[in-house]
């Protein structure tokens, strides 16, 4: 060890090192921007001067004519008019951009905080990684005015001079902190509305950010984008209003909630052949209906409704340009009177369409564009085309919108109200009236696979067999409880020999009793077959002990080589799930477990009801139909109709009794589709959906045939053989 005399370089050793030199000079550069006043550059003139953007792997200036709809958008976030700037457009459209070209200006010519709020954390970071740190290291001048200490780039914050830009997600205390010049809120109908605790709710992501803006006067600005995600409100009239021409259909929450409230720009072209001026929309489109959905959206074409004249894709970005340049552009609606008390009306009576700095524009602090996919840059009127037309003949089909409703919202960019169907009319009488009479374990004669669904109750199992054919026709042929546990399970009978009632969630054994369902055997009418289940599932969710339990049977099934024909299904509720039907081990265990290593069938019970119902409701026995064996008690179909469909799912109807029948075809329903019935093929289809023996679960019940009769060439070949 070596020991330290000197004592005087000991001392010296202590002073704290000296900062990095830094020159009078470089001080004043770092602090001058702040004491620029706002440059009068426009946001559009300050993101081609100094930010770059991808294309195609190249970055270059940017240029507005890619998405010339978004320039006065986000020129006004600068205006001082008005308190919030409201975008909402389809997701192709290139909104999202406006985010770097509102900041690039903000760093570049108006140095003030501004914040970013993502709809979460991770939308957050993946932004920051991949949009904002490409874009400020490809471009130089806002690479030039980043700090570069450690802590001046991070996720959450970029420190510029004379600014700083925070990048964060809905939660009250971002929101509710420092004050801003700028708040940019993304994607905001996918924001929770009300941030805060639910007893003490602190308001909606816009309430919020509007009072961040307060200590900046009409230099503060919300900015707010985002696709619909809202649907119309069921409880509201919805009509044409031609005092207010522009306005979207009423929502309960949202973007367009806050449009509603604001100036109501819509985007307009100038009809190539008549001048006139009108909103390119889809529902403008023409196309051959009568096509397969991709043939339709090849010859689809926009139609001028003035003068009828067809216009085709490529003129799009011509026809986007010159409405830039004020053939067409961005129209608000006025007033409803000007200052000498006339009333502000077209030709036509409707609401007079001004420009945004007409001062007769309707009194509001919120500057608002709805941008229709009709017209947005980077999505083709095939592809929409194919996409609309694709979900809807898959919801005339199935009755689940999801994806319609999803194209709505991503790919038009507007509300989506449901249409009307017939499901609210259907009756239990009416499903009994159409039942069909069916002999003691017998299945109709189009069936070629039977399915078992079992929901697990405290003291009994729910049961529903279902009979399906190839062109999905379905038949619950039985529907009964299981209350009485096997001889095998534990104290099964008291002293008497009175057996007690199931109990699966405490005796794992009392779950053998549904391994004798796999069992029945039901007479295919008119043919020499019979049919055994193919396979079963059993709700995972339960009495308390049940999922443990169900496990273990599991388990159980698949030593005895049989797990493959057992499912744990699992319901997961709302519209906007994205699957139907997937069949994976859960990530994570609920309430800190560890992780189940078996595969559940997860099941958007919502959107399958949808199919369900839709299905019931078809009475007339066609492909698809839902029916039931008249020995179904009425109780057990009346469970069918236990709920109502809602905004955001199905919910019991006030009164309803038991809905296990509902419950067990969503099951039945979910397991056809994870076998393939959507996607079988009738002339060729799988073993297991066939009367032969081929199937295994198929029982040739008719007469022995005679064998064949042994013919002369096909005898004697191994003979033949043996001879060589
Ligand atoms: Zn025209």
């Amino acid at each position: 060890m070596v020991a330290m005399s000197d004592r005087g370089i000991g001392l010296l050793a202590r002073i704290p090192p000296l900062p990095p030199f830094i020159t009078p000079e470089e001080l004043l550069a770092d602090s001058l921007p702040l004491l620029d006043p706002p440059s009068r550059i426009s946001v559009t003139d300050a993101a081609e001067q100094y930010l770059k953007v991808p294309v195609q792997g190249n970055w270059q200036d940017y240029d507005r004519t890619v998405a010339p709809y978004t320039v006065e958008p986000q020129d006004m976030s600068q205006s001082r008019r008005f308190k919030t700037v409201c975008f909402v457009g389809p997701s192709q459209s290139g909104k999202s951009q406006m985010l770097l070209s509102v900041s690039t200006h903000a760093i570049m010519c108006a140095p003030s905080p501004v914040q970013i709020i993502h709809m979460t954390k991770t939308d957050a970071d993946a932004w920051v990684e991949e949009k904002l740190d490409p874009a400020l290291m490809n471009s130089r001048f806002l690479r030039d005015r980043l700090g570069t200490a450690r802590d001046d780039s991070t996720f959450a914050r970029k420190r510029f001079k004379g600014m700083r830009l925070t990048i964060g997600y809905p939660v009250p205390n971002q929101l509710s902190s420092r004050s801003q010049r700028m708040v940019l809120l993304t994607d905001y109908d996918h924001m929770p509305q009300k941030l805060g605790p639910k007893d003490s709710p602190e308001g909606s992501p816009h309430g919020m950010a509007l009072q961040r803006i307060r200590t900046f006067m009409s230099r503060g600005c919300v900015f707010v984008e985002s696709t619909p995600a809202f649907p119309v409100d069921p409880e509201q009239v919805w009509e044409f209003d031609k005092t207010a021409p522009h306005r979207l259909p009423p929502v309960t929450n949202g973007i367009c909630k806050i449009y509603n409230e604001g100036t109501r720009g819509r985007w307009f072209w100038e009809c190539p052949n008549c001048a006139e001026l009108f909103e390119p929309r889809f529902d403008r489109l023409v196309y051959d209906e009568t096509l397969e959905p991709g043939a339709a959206g090849a010859t689809a074409k926009m139609q001028c409704p003035d003068c009828g004249h067809r216009i085709s894709h490529r003129e799009k970005a011509r026809l986007n340009t010159l409405a830039a340049l004020g053939r067409g552009g961005w129209l608000h609606e006025a007033r409803p009177f000007d200052a000498e008390g006339n009333a502000l009306v077209d030709a036509r009576g409707h609401r007079l369409l001004v420009r945004i700095d007409d001062p007769r524009i309707r009194q509001t602090p919120v500057a608002s564009y709805a941008l229709n996919g009709a017209a947005a840059a980077f999505s083709g009127w095939d592809e929409l085309v194919e996409r609309y037309e694709t979900a809807r003949r898959a919801f005339e089909v199935s009755q689940d919108d999801s994806d319609f409703a999803r194209v709505h919202y991503t790919d038009i960019g507007v509300p989506y109200a449901r249409p009307d169907g017939d499901e609210q009319d259907l009756t239990a009488a009416a499903l009994r009236e159409t039942a069909v009479e069916l002999g003691a374990m017998t299945c109709p004669s189009w069936t070629r696979f039977i399915t078992v669904s079992v929901d697990t109750n405290g003291s009994w199992f729910a049961v529903l067999i279902t009979a399906w054919g190839l062109d999905g026709k379905r038949m619950a042929l039985d529907r009964f409880d299981l209350v009485q546990p096997p001889e095998t399970a534990p104290k099964a009978r008291d002293a008497e020999g009175r057996y007690r009632a199931i109990n699966p969630g405490k005796y794992v054994e009392d779950a053998e009793v549904l391994t004798d369902l796999m069992e029945r055997s039901y007479a295919v009418e008119g043919e020499d077959w019979s049919l055994k289940p193919c396979v079963a599932v059993v709700d995972f969710n339960g009495p308390t002990g049940w999922s443990d339990n169900a496990e273990k049977f599991w388990r159980r099934r698949k030593r005895e080589g049989k797990g493959a024909l057992w499912f744990l299904s699992i319901g997961r509720g709302g519209f906007k799930l994205s699957d139907r039907v997937w069949h994976v081990s859960p990530e994570r265990g609920s309430q800190g477990k560890k992780a189940r290593s078996i595969k559940l069938l997860n099941m958007a019970v919502d959107r399958l009801k949808d199919t369900v119902l839709a299905a019931a409701a078809r009475l007339d026995h066609g492909p698809g139909a839902y029916l039931f064996a008249a020995s179904i008690e009425k109780e057990r179909i009346e469970e069918m109709l236990a709920e109502r469909r809602g905004i955001d799912g199905y919910s019991k109807r006030p009164g309803a009794g038991r809905n296990e029948t509902l419950d067990l075809s969503v099951q039945a329903q979910a397991i056809a589709e994870h076998r393939g019935i959507n996607r079988l093929n009738p002339d060729d289809p799988p073993g297991w959906a066939v009367l032969g023996e081929v199937n295994p679960f198929a029982t040739w019940t008719g007469q022995a045939a005679p064998p064949p009769e042994a013919s002369e060439d096909a005898a004697p070949q191994y003979i033949n053989w043996l001879r060589r």
